[in-house]
């Protein structure tokens, strides 16, 4: 059921491996008929109540709610239920790093397989970047660990997922539109522990008021990460500096990625690799080394001492708010986009600490001119333009040296742009032409 890029890798897969698959979609993605081609039986816009009849096992692709008419009907009728992700640990013999949380999951699991690649060891990342898990079945070798990126949807579909090492980053108010509440949404994070054996680990950030306030589950090791000195964090940030296990591992100013949520994503990273046994040199090289991942505070250019930074992936006003903060001063932050009726006030206090001006772009520009209005009083100048060209030329034209233009909209793109990644990708050409 639902045949996006997981679905389709789910149905190839079967199909492999000879089972008689049926391939469901109430709409018709991409692609989807092209299963036919592997003897996939494909149902397109349709519910999937007929397809039931004789079927043993449903595969939920996680953009499927557990609410849809036919996995009830297939949960009354006794027929399991399972998810992709679920299917694809079945069939990989390998080793798996797990990594779930509301923010910066990708950007852990592209540090992790960073670390991993430094150390020399043989790993694969699959999640939302790039790769499905069933898409690695048959491709990787039985000694190269799996790093890959799980969400609470898919999560909340596993039965007996049992990573070898499971983190937990975060919790934040997000997606209550399909788990309802804050409690249910924390259960389905917390299946990533839950079925761990004595010899497994699980990671979490007793810095979250969640992590550190649920009861876990399942029987893993625990390892703590947090700021502090608490003893016992096993990877610590104090007065500037990583530590494991009470020995200093790096200073924050050596990280390759930058802003305080990223430290928190370095520490997981770090505490998940050497608890995996990766050795404590690569680990601190690859932390070094790891520029990060394009349209998350990504650096484009710097021009005649100006940063150019590109955080298209900040679509929401919670993740555009760490994006601003992560610089000390002197920001030209590029907002706006489409709209989704989240208000923009608490953006106030950020810009006011760490911006001198505001180019607003898109169609809610005119929404965030009246609510951000109040930091002019304090000095930050607030400029509409016509576009992000417009933005982008105006800021780097009245950006000084050692300031920082900063792309980081805190809306989605779809006024303008396809997708974050389009408009992150203009952004980059844009700064190029700038000469
Ligand atoms: P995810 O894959 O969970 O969406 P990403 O690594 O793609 O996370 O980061 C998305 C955005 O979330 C980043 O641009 C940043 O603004 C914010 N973010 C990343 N890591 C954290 C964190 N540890 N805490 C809070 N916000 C974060």
């Amino acid at each position: 059921m639902g045949l996006a890029r997981s679905g389709q890798a789910a149905a190839r897969l079967l199909a492999a491996r000879g089972e008689h698959v049926r391939a469901v979609d109430s709409g018709h993605p991409d692609g989807a008929a092209g299963l036919e081609g592997v003897g996939v039986e494909v149902f397109l816009d349709t519910d999937g109540l007929a397809q039931l009849e004789g079927t043993r096992t449903v595969v939920k692709s996680p953009g499927v709610p557990r609410e849809a008419a036919v996995i009830a009907a297939a949960l009354e009728r006794g027929i399991e239920v399972t998810g992709e992700m679920e299917l694809a640990w079945r069939a990989l013999p390998n080793r798996f790093v797990a990594v779930t949380g509301t923010n910066g999951k990708t950007t852990t699991v592209e540090l992790l397989g960073h670390l991993y690649r430094t150390a020399g060891e043989p790993v694969a990342v699959a999640g939302n970047v790039g790769t499905a898990l069933s898409e690695l079945v048959g491709e990787v070798e039985p000694d190269t660990t799996v790093v890959c990126e799980t969400s609470s949807f898919q999560l909340e579909d596993t039965v007996a997922f049992a990573p070898e090492c499971a983190v937990f980053l975060n919790l934040a108010p997000d997606h209550l539109d399909r788990h309802g509440d804050l409690e249910h949404y924390l259960a389905a994070k917390l299946r990533i522990f839950a079925n761990q054996g004595n010899d497994d680990v699980a990671v979490y950030n007793a810095d979250d008021p969640f992590a550190a306030g649920a009861d876990l589950g399942g029987c893993a090791r625990r390892v703590a990460f947090c700021a502090g000195a608490a003893p016992d964090c096993e990877v610590a940030v104090a007065e500037g500096t990583v530590f494991y296990d009470g020995e200093p591992l790096l200073a924050v100013s050596e990280l390759g990625l930058f802003g305080e949520h990223n430290v928190a994503n370095a520490m997981a990273a770090a505490a998940a690799a050497l608890a995996m046994g990766i050795d404590r040199d690569a680990v601190r090289a690859g932390l070094r080394s790891f520029a990060g991942v394009p349209h998350r505070l990504e650096p484009v250019a710097e021009r005649e001492g100006v940063r150019f930074v590109n955080d298209s992936k900040a679509t929401n006003v919670a993740s555009a708010t760490v994006g601003i903060r992560a610089f000390e001063g002197g920001v030209h932050a590029i907002l706006g986009g489409s709209e989704k009726d989240e208000p923009f006030a608490p953006l106030v206090d950020p810009i006011e600490e760490c911006a001198v001006a505001c180019w607003l772009v898109g169609a809610t520009s005119e929404r965030m001119a009246r609510e951000l209005a109040p930091v002019v009083e304090a000095g930050v100048e607030l400029h509409r333009c016509a576009g992000l060209e417009d933005a982008v030329r105006s800021a780097a034209a009245a950006a000084r040296p050692g300031e920082v233009v900063l792309l980081s909209p805190a809306c989605a793109s779809f006024d303008a742009f396809e997708s974050y990644e389009r408009r992150g990708d203009r952004f980059r050409e844009i700064v190029a032409e700038l000469g």
